[in-house]
């Protein structure tokens, strides 16, 4: 193996431990004892709309790229009327709601709890950090540019 290939190689191999990481620490989310129902109304994905746009860290972008590569997309979609373009304008679906990011679960959605409190998981935002920072990431992005640059990335 030349060392070309070799670097893109522990380049994938750390990315998709960091992609590891990021799915357990949603696991973890979703098993706190904080009453939450998102029932996808979609409402939190019309950035424009809410003036709000989730920010990402590197790790979750790269999950929320892979679920989107998955899709058979190489490209972020374009961005319709303001809203998230992971946001499916025919079937007005999440086209990676498994793997959706941190905020989008932790959302703003007043029909689905509202925000959660930062103290019920600041744990988990500081290791999603950390996994960012071992990514050489300089910090959280939103949404749309995190995920056109980890697609980028992972190509
Ligand atoms: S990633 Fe999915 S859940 Fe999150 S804002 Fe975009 S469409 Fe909505």
């Amino acid at each position: 193996m030349s060392a070309m290939n070799r670097r893109a190689a522990s380049g994938a191999e750390e990315f998709a431990s960091a992609s590891d990481e990021v799915r357990q620490i949603y696991v973890e989310l979703a098993g706190r004892p904080v009453e939450r129902q998102c029932i996808r109304r979609t409402e939190c994905c019309q950035f424009k709309l809410t003036g709000l746009t989730p920010y990402l860290t590197k790790g979750e972008a790269l999950v929320a790229a892979r679920a989107l590569r998955a899709t058979g997309r190489t490209k972020l979609p374009a961005e319709i009327d303001g809203a998230c373009p992971m946001l499916e304008s025919q079937s007005g679906r999440c086209l990676i709601y498994a793997d959706r990011p941190f905020g989008c679960r932790t959302h703003f959605c007043a029909a689905a709890g509202g925000p959660m409190a930062r103290r019920e998981v600041v744990d988990l935002i500081r290791r999603l950090e950390k996994i960012d920072a071992q990514l050489g990431s300089d910090g959280p992005r939103k949404l749309p540019g995190a995920v056109a640059a980890a697609l980028a990335e992972i190509a």
